[in-house]
Protein backbone atom coordinates (compact mmCIF):
# COMPACT_ATOMS: atom_id res chain seq x y z
CA UNK A 1 0.00 0.00 0.00
CA UNK A 2 1.45 3.67 -1.07
CA UNK A 3 2.20 5.73 2.54
CA UNK A 4 -0.30 7.92 3.52
CA UNK A 5 0.15 11.62 2.74
CA UNK A 6 0.86 14.36 5.15
CA UNK A 7 -1.86 16.69 5.46
CA UNK A 8 0.32 19.56 4.98
CA UNK A 9 1.29 18.08 1.06
CA UNK A 10 -3.18 17.76 0.61
CA UNK A 11 -2.89 21.18 -1.01
CA UNK A 12 -6.20 22.21 1.03
CA UNK A 13 -5.05 23.99 4.51
CA UNK A 14 -3.20 26.99 4.05
CA UNK A 15 0.95 26.82 4.64
CA UNK A 16 1.64 26.77 8.70
CA UNK A 17 -1.88 25.55 9.30
CA UNK A 18 -1.38 23.75 12.34
CA UNK A 19 -3.56 21.99 13.67
CA UNK A 20 -5.56 21.86 10.74
CA UNK A 21 -9.14 23.30 11.24
CA UNK A 22 -12.37 21.99 9.62
CA UNK A 23 -14.91 23.45 10.86
CA UNK A 24 -18.74 24.57 10.09
CA UNK A 25 -22.53 23.47 10.68
CA UNK A 26 -23.77 20.34 10.88
CA UNK A 27 -26.43 20.48 8.19
CA UNK A 28 -26.08 22.82 5.49
CA UNK A 29 -29.47 24.57 6.26
CA UNK A 30 -30.22 27.35 3.69
CA UNK A 31 -28.29 28.91 1.81
CA UNK A 32 -27.61 32.23 3.86
CA UNK A 33 -26.89 29.93 7.32
CA UNK A 34 -24.06 28.20 5.10
CA UNK A 35 -22.84 31.57 3.95
CA UNK A 36 -23.21 33.16 7.30
CA UNK A 37 -21.12 29.68 9.18
CA UNK A 38 -18.75 29.90 6.33
CA UNK A 39 -18.01 33.76 6.94
CA UNK A 40 -17.51 32.93 10.48
CA UNK A 41 -15.35 30.00 10.62
CA UNK A 42 -13.10 32.10 8.07
CA UNK A 43 -12.92 34.81 10.73
CA UNK A 44 -11.71 32.66 12.81
CA UNK A 45 -9.25 30.89 10.86
CA UNK A 46 -10.46 27.24 9.74
CA UNK A 47 -9.35 26.24 6.81
CA UNK A 48 -12.17 24.24 5.23
CA UNK A 49 -15.58 24.46 5.89
CA UNK A 50 -17.36 21.23 6.61
CA UNK A 51 -21.80 20.87 6.06
CA UNK A 52 -23.65 17.77 6.07
CA UNK A 53 -25.99 17.55 2.95
CA UNK A 54 -27.16 14.34 3.36
CA UNK A 55 -27.80 13.54 7.42
CA UNK A 56 -27.87 9.99 8.73
CA UNK A 57 -30.69 10.84 11.24
CA UNK A 58 -31.59 7.91 13.99
CA UNK A 59 -35.48 8.25 13.92
CA UNK A 60 -37.14 8.63 10.30
CA UNK A 61 -39.25 11.90 9.92
CA UNK A 62 -36.04 14.24 11.36
CA UNK A 63 -34.46 16.80 8.91
CA UNK A 64 -32.48 14.58 6.84
CA UNK A 65 -30.19 17.27 4.73
CA UNK A 66 -30.92 19.26 2.05
CA UNK A 67 -29.46 17.14 -0.38
CA UNK A 68 -27.74 18.05 -4.09
CA UNK A 69 -28.89 21.41 -4.07
CA UNK A 70 -26.56 22.36 -1.32
CA UNK A 71 -23.65 21.82 -3.64
CA UNK A 72 -23.89 24.91 -5.25
CA UNK A 73 -24.22 26.44 -1.27
CA UNK A 74 -20.67 24.71 -0.75
CA UNK A 75 -19.39 26.07 -4.20
CA UNK A 76 -20.79 29.64 -3.22
CA UNK A 77 -19.26 29.52 0.29
CA UNK A 78 -15.75 28.20 -1.02
CA UNK A 79 -16.02 31.19 -3.98
CA UNK A 80 -16.78 33.80 -0.87
CA UNK A 81 -14.57 33.21 1.46
CA UNK A 82 -11.70 31.27 0.15
CA UNK A 83 -12.30 27.80 2.10
CA UNK A 84 -12.48 25.08 0.80
CA UNK A 85 -15.15 22.81 1.32
CA UNK A 86 -16.19 19.37 2.05
CA UNK A 87 -19.33 17.31 2.74
CA UNK A 88 -20.10 13.51 3.68
CA UNK A 89 -21.01 10.46 1.35
CA UNK A 90 -23.42 8.12 2.62
CA UNK A 91 -23.53 5.81 -0.64
CA UNK A 92 -22.37 5.86 -4.56
CA UNK A 93 -24.98 8.76 -5.66
CA UNK A 94 -23.57 11.26 -3.15
CA UNK A 95 -19.67 10.43 -4.22
CA UNK A 96 -20.62 10.74 -7.56
CA UNK A 97 -22.68 14.49 -7.23
CA UNK A 98 -20.03 15.49 -4.88
CA UNK A 99 -16.98 14.84 -7.85
CA UNK A 100 -19.19 16.39 -10.01
CA UNK A 101 -19.87 19.53 -8.42
CA UNK A 102 -15.74 19.85 -7.56
CA UNK A 103 -16.08 19.35 -3.47
CA UNK A 104 -12.70 19.20 -2.32
CA UNK A 105 -12.99 16.84 0.35
CA UNK A 106 -15.12 14.10 1.87
CA UNK A 107 -16.20 12.32 4.96
CA UNK A 108 -17.41 9.00 5.82
CA UNK A 109 -20.13 9.00 8.39
CA UNK A 110 -19.26 7.04 11.83
CA UNK A 111 -22.38 4.46 11.06
CA UNK A 112 -20.88 4.22 7.34
CA UNK A 113 -17.55 3.11 8.47
CA UNK A 114 -19.33 0.53 10.28
CA UNK A 115 -20.81 -1.16 7.03
CA UNK A 116 -18.07 -2.63 4.68
CA UNK A 117 -20.58 -3.25 2.09
CA UNK A 118 -21.28 0.75 2.18
CA UNK A 119 -18.19 1.61 2.69
CA UNK A 120 -16.96 -0.82 -0.73
CA UNK A 121 -20.07 0.87 -2.79
CA UNK A 122 -18.43 4.58 -1.76
CA UNK A 123 -14.79 3.25 -2.96
CA UNK A 124 -16.28 1.75 -6.09
CA UNK A 125 -17.47 4.84 -6.71
CA UNK A 126 -14.00 6.84 -5.92
CA UNK A 127 -12.17 4.83 -7.72
CA UNK A 128 -10.14 7.00 -10.18
CA UNK A 129 -10.92 10.30 -8.52
CA UNK A 130 -7.82 11.92 -6.36
CA UNK A 131 -10.02 13.43 -3.80
CA UNK A 132 -9.18 13.78 0.16
CA UNK A 133 -11.05 11.47 2.24
CA UNK A 134 -11.14 11.89 5.84
CA UNK A 135 -13.08 8.01 7.55
CA UNK A 136 -14.53 8.62 10.67
CA UNK A 137 -14.12 6.05 13.32
CA UNK A 138 -17.31 3.07 13.19
CA UNK A 139 -19.96 3.68 16.63
CA UNK A 140 -18.45 0.82 18.28
CA UNK A 141 -15.06 0.76 19.45
CA UNK A 142 -13.73 -1.96 16.58
CA UNK A 143 -10.47 -1.07 15.63
CA UNK A 144 -10.42 -3.61 12.41
CA UNK A 145 -13.91 -2.00 11.45
CA UNK A 146 -12.28 1.48 11.23
CA UNK A 147 -8.74 0.21 9.66
CA UNK A 148 -10.73 -1.65 6.94
CA UNK A 149 -12.73 0.89 5.62
CA UNK A 150 -9.48 2.80 5.29
CA UNK A 151 -7.31 -0.16 3.47
CA UNK A 152 -10.64 -0.04 0.95
CA UNK A 153 -9.98 3.71 0.13
CA UNK A 154 -6.22 2.31 -0.41
CA UNK A 155 -6.86 -0.69 -2.47
CA UNK A 156 -9.40 2.09 -4.87
CA UNK A 157 -6.25 4.53 -5.55
CA UNK A 158 -6.82 7.21 -2.69
CA UNK A 159 -4.30 8.59 -1.68
CA UNK A 160 -4.95 11.48 0.69
CA UNK A 161 -6.68 10.00 3.85
CA UNK A 162 -6.84 10.55 6.99
CA UNK A 163 -8.91 9.23 10.45
CA UNK A 164 -11.06 11.01 12.28
CA UNK A 165 -11.55 10.09 16.08
CA UNK A 166 -15.05 11.04 17.18
CA UNK A 167 -15.71 9.07 20.08
CA UNK A 168 -17.89 5.42 20.70
CA UNK A 169 -21.46 4.57 21.74
CA UNK A 170 -20.82 3.42 25.09
CA UNK A 171 -23.16 2.07 28.01
CA UNK A 172 -20.77 3.55 30.68
CA UNK A 173 -21.95 7.01 32.17
CA UNK A 174 -19.95 9.79 30.72
CA UNK A 175 -20.64 13.52 30.47
CA UNK A 176 -20.22 13.02 27.02
CA UNK A 177 -22.16 12.04 24.17
CA UNK A 178 -19.86 9.44 22.75
CA UNK A 179 -16.93 8.46 24.83
CA UNK A 180 -13.66 9.28 23.72
CA UNK A 181 -11.76 6.00 23.67
CA UNK A 182 -8.52 8.23 23.54
CA UNK A 183 -6.14 4.87 23.26
CA UNK A 184 -8.15 4.33 20.14
CA UNK A 185 -5.83 7.48 18.32
CA UNK A 186 -2.34 5.65 19.46
CA UNK A 187 -3.72 2.10 18.82
CA UNK A 188 -4.59 3.22 14.95
CA UNK A 189 -1.34 4.97 14.66
CA UNK A 190 0.16 2.37 15.67
CA UNK A 191 -1.16 -0.32 13.22
CA UNK A 192 -1.14 2.80 10.35
CA UNK A 193 1.98 4.37 10.38
CA UNK A 194 1.77 7.92 9.28
CA UNK A 195 -2.12 7.98 9.39
CA UNK A 196 -3.40 11.48 9.60
CA UNK A 197 -5.24 12.27 12.83
CA UNK A 198 -7.82 14.51 12.91
CA UNK A 199 -10.71 14.59 16.25
CA UNK A 200 -13.98 15.60 15.92
CA UNK A 201 -14.63 17.51 19.57
CA UNK A 202 -18.15 18.38 18.62
CA UNK A 203 -19.81 14.86 18.19
CA UNK A 204 -17.40 12.97 21.36
CA UNK A 205 -18.80 16.54 23.15
CA UNK A 206 -22.62 16.42 22.65
CA UNK A 207 -22.66 19.67 24.24
CA UNK A 208 -21.04 23.06 23.20
CA UNK A 209 -19.53 23.51 26.49
CA UNK A 210 -17.22 20.41 26.68
CA UNK A 211 -15.60 20.96 23.06
CA UNK A 212 -12.87 23.19 24.45
CA UNK A 213 -11.47 20.85 26.86
CA UNK A 214 -11.91 17.69 24.17
CA UNK A 215 -9.92 19.72 21.08
CA UNK A 216 -7.75 20.84 23.86
CA UNK A 217 -6.98 16.95 24.61
CA UNK A 218 -7.00 16.10 21.42
CA UNK A 219 -3.76 18.34 19.84
CA UNK A 220 -2.09 17.31 23.34
CA UNK A 221 -2.45 13.68 22.33
CA UNK A 222 -0.78 14.61 18.72
CA UNK A 223 -3.67 14.89 16.64
CA UNK A 224 -3.14 16.77 13.53
CA UNK A 225 -6.39 18.23 13.16
CA UNK A 226 -9.98 18.94 14.01
CA UNK A 227 -13.15 18.67 12.72
CA UNK A 228 -15.26 21.42 14.75
CA UNK A 229 -19.31 21.79 14.60
CA UNK A 230 -19.67 25.78 14.32
CA UNK A 231 -22.98 27.16 13.28
CA UNK A 232 -23.84 31.13 12.92
CA UNK A 233 -27.04 30.64 15.69
CA UNK A 234 -26.61 27.04 17.21
CA UNK A 235 -29.97 27.45 19.07
CA UNK A 236 -31.72 27.36 15.88
CA UNK A 237 -30.10 24.50 14.43
CA UNK A 238 -31.93 21.47 12.80
CA UNK A 239 -29.46 19.38 13.73
CA UNK A 240 -27.02 18.95 16.76
CA UNK A 241 -28.37 22.08 17.69
CA UNK A 242 -26.74 21.39 21.55
CA UNK A 243 -23.25 20.44 20.67
CA UNK A 244 -22.44 23.49 17.82
CA UNK A 245 -20.61 26.26 19.18
CA UNK A 246 -21.48 29.99 17.71
CA UNK A 247 -18.63 32.10 15.94
CA UNK A 248 -17.54 33.85 18.53
CA UNK A 249 -17.13 30.49 20.72
CA UNK A 250 -15.06 28.81 18.04
CA UNK A 251 -12.83 32.08 17.23
CA UNK A 252 -12.33 32.25 20.84
CA UNK A 253 -11.44 28.21 20.98
CA UNK A 254 -9.28 28.72 18.33
CA UNK A 255 -7.29 31.75 19.75
CA UNK A 256 -6.23 30.02 22.60
CA UNK A 257 -5.51 26.41 21.84
CA UNK A 258 -2.27 25.42 23.60
CA UNK A 259 -0.18 23.66 20.19
CA UNK A 260 2.54 21.96 20.98
CA UNK A 261 5.21 21.04 18.38
CA UNK A 262 5.38 17.84 17.99
CA UNK A 263 9.27 17.83 17.40
CA UNK A 264 12.37 20.49 18.73
CA UNK A 265 15.65 20.68 17.52
CA UNK A 266 17.04 21.60 20.48
CA UNK A 267 19.87 19.15 21.74
CA UNK A 268 19.13 19.05 25.43
CA UNK A 269 15.35 17.99 25.12
CA UNK A 270 16.57 15.43 22.29
CA UNK A 271 19.06 13.79 25.02
CA UNK A 272 17.02 13.93 27.91
CA UNK A 273 14.10 12.29 26.13
CA UNK A 274 16.25 9.70 24.69
CA UNK A 275 17.00 8.59 28.24
CA UNK A 276 13.91 8.69 29.74
CA UNK A 277 12.60 6.44 26.60
CA UNK A 278 15.93 4.05 27.36
CA UNK A 279 14.66 3.39 31.44
CA UNK A 280 11.18 3.09 30.10
CA UNK A 281 11.86 0.19 27.91
CA UNK A 282 13.83 -1.34 30.58
CA UNK A 283 11.23 -0.74 33.35
CA UNK A 284 9.01 -2.27 30.43
CA UNK A 285 11.36 -5.60 30.05
CA UNK A 286 11.74 -5.99 33.41
CA UNK A 287 7.57 -6.23 33.89
CA UNK A 288 7.36 -8.59 30.96
CA UNK A 289 9.74 -10.92 32.61
CA UNK A 290 8.11 -10.89 35.77
CA UNK A 291 5.07 -11.17 34.46
CA UNK A 292 6.26 -14.64 32.61
CA UNK A 293 7.46 -15.70 36.04
CA UNK A 294 4.17 -14.57 37.62
CA UNK A 295 2.46 -16.71 34.56
CA UNK A 296 5.02 -20.02 35.31
CA UNK A 297 3.83 -20.01 39.43
CA UNK A 298 0.30 -19.62 38.27
CA UNK A 299 1.04 -22.82 35.84
CA UNK A 300 2.35 -24.55 38.66
CA UNK A 301 -0.57 -23.82 41.44
CA UNK A 302 -2.41 -24.93 38.53
CA UNK A 303 -0.75 -28.31 38.08
CA UNK A 304 -1.31 -28.58 41.91
CA UNK A 305 -4.96 -27.93 42.00
CA UNK A 306 -5.95 -30.35 39.17
CA UNK A 307 -3.71 -33.05 41.26
CA UNK A 308 -5.80 -32.34 44.64
CA UNK A 309 -9.03 -32.05 43.01
CA UNK A 310 -9.64 -28.35 44.10
CA UNK A 311 -11.30 -25.89 41.92
CA UNK A 312 -9.18 -22.88 40.21
CA UNK A 313 -11.07 -19.70 41.00
CA UNK A 314 -11.16 -19.00 44.50
CA UNK A 315 -12.17 -15.74 45.18
CA UNK A 316 -12.25 -15.80 48.66
CA UNK A 317 -8.43 -15.53 47.90
CA UNK A 318 -8.37 -13.36 45.05
CA UNK A 319 -10.32 -10.44 46.96
CA UNK A 320 -7.92 -10.71 49.84
CA UNK A 321 -5.00 -9.88 47.35
CA UNK A 322 -6.76 -7.10 45.59
CA UNK A 323 -7.46 -5.82 48.76
CA UNK A 324 -3.54 -6.40 49.94
CA UNK A 325 -2.22 -4.68 46.46
CA UNK A 326 -5.05 -1.75 46.74
CA UNK A 327 -3.18 -0.82 50.32
CA UNK A 328 0.19 -1.28 49.12
CA UNK A 329 -0.52 0.61 46.22
CA UNK A 330 -2.18 3.60 48.46
CA UNK A 331 0.62 3.37 50.65
CA UNK A 332 3.76 4.14 47.38
CA UNK A 333 0.90 6.60 45.83
CA UNK A 334 -0.25 4.57 42.76
CA UNK A 335 -3.30 5.18 41.72
CA UNK A 336 -5.58 2.80 42.98
CA UNK A 337 -8.24 2.30 39.73
CA UNK A 338 -5.22 1.60 38.17
CA UNK A 339 -3.72 -1.05 39.74
CA UNK A 340 -6.89 -2.85 39.84
CA UNK A 341 -7.54 -2.84 36.44
CA UNK A 342 -3.99 -3.99 35.78
CA UNK A 343 -4.20 -6.93 38.55
CA UNK A 344 -7.71 -7.83 37.26
CA UNK A 345 -6.47 -8.56 33.83
CA UNK A 346 -3.24 -10.31 35.52
CA UNK A 347 -5.77 -12.34 37.18
CA UNK A 348 -8.16 -13.29 34.23
CA UNK A 349 -5.26 -14.45 32.39
CA UNK A 350 -3.37 -16.57 35.34
CA UNK A 351 -7.24 -18.82 35.66
CA UNK A 352 -7.16 -19.00 31.89
CA UNK A 353 -3.39 -20.81 32.05
CA UNK A 354 -4.80 -22.80 35.08
CA UNK A 355 -7.86 -24.19 33.12
C1 LIG B 1 -21.50 14.75 11.24
O1 LIG B 1 -20.29 14.98 11.12
O2 LIG B 1 -22.38 15.61 11.19
C2 LIG B 1 -21.91 13.36 11.56
C3 LIG B 1 -23.09 12.87 11.21
O3 LIG B 1 -20.97 12.74 12.28
P1 LIG B 1 -20.80 11.22 12.77
O4 LIG B 1 -20.81 10.37 11.55
O5 LIG B 1 -19.48 11.29 13.46
O6 LIG B 1 -21.93 10.92 13.71
MN1 LIG C 1 -23.48 16.62 13.47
Amino acid sequence: MAAFVPVSQWGLFPDGDRPFVVAGPCSAESREQLLEAAAGVKAAGAGVLRAGLWKPRTHPGGFEGVGAKGLAWLAEAREATGLRVCTEVGGAQHVQACLKAGIDMLWIGARTTANPFQVQEICDALRGADVPVLVKNPVSPDLDLWIGAIERLQAAGITRIGAVLRGFTTLDKTPYRNAPVWDMSTRIRTRLKGLPLFVDPSHMAGAAEYVKELSQRALDLGACGLLIEVHPHPQEALSDAAQQLDPAQFKDLIGNLNVRSSDTTDGTYARTLEELRARIDGVDSRLLSLLEERMRISRSIGALKKEYGVSILQTGRWEAVMEGLRKEADAIGLDRSMVEEIFSTIHDYSVKVQE
